[in-house]
Parts: structure tokens; C-alpha cells; sequence
């Protein structure tokens, strides 16, 4: 890395907790191998304080903020200006400073997109997609799909309200699948994704029936599957699709091209994309 002048130019992650934080390296890796004068850091932020970092970012001239858990919401609320998918959302994580106006992004569902074209070659458009889980993740993905054509998202959820909220957002062509009767849904689509928690830190080995959101016995060579969790690298449910035949695809792609959607949005030049995802799977060797 280039020695900091009293020119770089900086971007940080806030987080609490942020210190396990992959951001660091993913755009230190992207600002040298275009040797670009940007430094990355990540600044833990406690829970509560997420408006003052803003306008600390605004008073440092801090020029690209990530936002992680659990800052998402409150950002979105103390940002200048949203963009759609963020209004949408209520959540952020992304902001620009542009001369001091701090303009919130959300690029996770863009991300997500982006990376089933680059690692699967998949166009979601004429696609019924199952996702699973109604956090923020799901949500932005569930958002995503539906703008990018879709014929339908169908909401499976642990927390029935929360698929409702979840499916408010894309009306069109969202649906809400209650987990006791997704058998049919599952079967009878072409993309499934996982965006709960489950499966994270389970190894294939030693999964039981609580490492993994649905019944395998569903996948069929003719589904992709794509788990937004990426450590472990193969979780228990993407073992099992692999074994059934199905397209697999996990969590690392989409947390390359959100950042990726951030880096160009923070320094306005195209993400080196492969030094990125082999910076980030270096660091995730199961
Ligand atoms: P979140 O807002 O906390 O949502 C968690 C979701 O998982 C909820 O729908 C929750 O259901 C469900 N869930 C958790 N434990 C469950 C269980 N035991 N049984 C059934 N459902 C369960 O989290 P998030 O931010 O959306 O993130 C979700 C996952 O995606 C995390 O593993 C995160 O690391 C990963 N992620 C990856 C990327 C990437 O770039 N690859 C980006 C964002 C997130 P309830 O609503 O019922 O609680």
C-alpha cells in the first residue's frame, strides 16, 4: 500500500461490532491495484451514535462511508438525500459525501444481481425466485429481483409479519409462503435463496435438520441456489444442492459486487472485481 499523503482521500466501515470486518481489505485491495491515493478503515461506532458519526463524516470530510449492523436504519434517517432502493428500504448501507451532502445508497440488492450475472450468468427477468428470510438482506434482494423482472418473489419467513412487510415492497409480484407450506413454491420455481441467518458457522459435516431453512429433498438439478451466507464458503445447504445437482453460487460474489457498487460510487472508476473477490476469498479458506 502507497505511503498516505496529506492528500488521500478516506473511506471507513462503522459498525458495531465492525473489527471482523472483510471491507478493509476488500477496498484497500481495490484502491492499490488501481493505485488510487484512498485508505479504508473500519471505526467501530457504538449502537445510538450513528447520526454523529455523519456529522462527524461531514466536519473530517470523510468522502464514502459502508454502514453495517446496527446502523442501517439509523443512517437512513440522518442522510441528506436517499435513493430510491434506500427510501424504499429505510435502510443504508453506503453514503456519499458530496461536498458535504451525504447521500445514502443501498447497494445490497444491486450487488446481489450483479454477481448472479458475473458468477451464474443468470438474468433474474422470467424467473419465480424463492427467498428466504425477511431481514434486511432478504428484503433488498426480494426488492431487487422484482425490479429486475422476475414473475415472482415469494417471501418464505421463521416471522409472519415480517414476510408481510417484506412483500409490501414489491407488491407486484410479491407473495408471502408460510414455512409449513412452502413444499409446492419451492418445487415448482427456478431460483431459491437463502438470506436467513441459518447455516452460518455449520459445517456440512455435521449439519442436522436446524442448519439448514428448508427440506433439501426439494432441490432438483433444474433449481439455482444461492446462499447469501459465506462463512463457511459451503454451507450445509449448499452442500446438500450441489449433491442434488442444482447451480450453486454463495454469499462471496454478492459481498464483492456490493462493494464494488460502492467503490465506483465513492471514487467514480470501475471496481477491479477479481483482485476483490480474491482479496475476500483469501481471507474466507474454509
Ligand atoms: P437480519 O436482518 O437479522 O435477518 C435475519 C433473517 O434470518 C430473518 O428473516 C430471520 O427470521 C431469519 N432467521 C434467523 N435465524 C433463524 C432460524 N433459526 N430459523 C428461521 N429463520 C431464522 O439479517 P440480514 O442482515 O438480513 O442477514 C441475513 C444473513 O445474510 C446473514 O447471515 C448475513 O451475514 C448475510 N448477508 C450476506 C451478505 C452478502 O453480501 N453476502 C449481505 C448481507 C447479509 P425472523 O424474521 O423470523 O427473525
Amino acid at each position: 500500500m502507497q505511503m498516505p499523503t496529506g492528500a488521500t482521500r478516506l473511506a471507513a466501515v462503522i459498525g458495531s461490532p465492525v473489527r471482523h470486518s472483510l471491507s478493509p481489505q476488500l477496498h484497500n485491495t481495490a484502491f492499490e491495484t488501481l493505485g488510487l491515493d484512498w485508505i479504508y478503515v473500519a471505526l467501530e461506532v457504538a449502537p445510538g451514535s450513528a447520526a454523529e458519526a455523519l456529522s462527524a463524516m461531514r466536519i473530517l470530510g470523510i468522502d464514502g462511508f459502508s454502514v453495517t449492523m446496527p446502523h442501517k436504519e439509523a443512517v437512513a434517517a440522518a442522510c441528506d438525500e436517499l435513493t430510491d432502493d434506500a427510501e424504499a428500504l429505510r435502510a443504508v448501507n453506503c453514503v456519499v459525501n458530496s461536498d458535504g451532502r451525504l447521500i445514502g445508497h443501498n447497494t445490497d440488492g444491486d450487488g446481489f444481481i450483479d454477481a448472479l450475472n458475473a458468477e451464474l450468468g443468470l438474468d433474474p427477468a422470467g424467473l419465480r425466485c424463492v427467498v428466504l428470510g425477511a431481514g434486511g438482506a432478504a428484503r433488498s434482494i426480494g426488492l431487487a429481483l422484482a425490479r429486475s423482472g422476475a414473475t415472482q418473489v415469494a417471501i418464505i419467513n421463521r416471522t409472519a409479519a415480517r414476510a408481510e412487510e417484506a412483500v409490501a415492497l414489491f407488491p407486484e409480484v410479491g407473495v408471502v409462503v408460510a414455512p409449513g407450506e412452502a413444499a409446492a413454491c419451492i418445487a415448482g420455481c427456478e431460483l431459491i435463496v437463502n438470506a436467513t441467518s441459518i447455516g452460518m458457522g455449520s459445517s456440512a459435516e455435521t449439519a442436522g435438520a436446524g442448519d439448514v431453512p428448508f427440506d433439501i429433498a426439494l432441490i432438483t438439478a433444474e433449481h439455482t441456489v444461492v446462499d447469501i451466507v459465506y462463512r463457511p464458503l459451503v454451507t450445509p445447504l449448499l452442500a446438500a444442492a450441489q449433491a442434488r445437482g442444482a447451480r450453486t453460487a454463495n454469499g462471496v460474489s454478492m459481498l464483492t459486487h456490493q462493494a464494488a457498487i460502492a467503490f465506483t460510487l465513492w471514487t467514480g472508476v470501475a471496481a477491479p472485481i477479481s483482485a476483490m473477490t480474491a482479496a475476500v476469498s483469501s481471507m474466507l479458506v474454509d
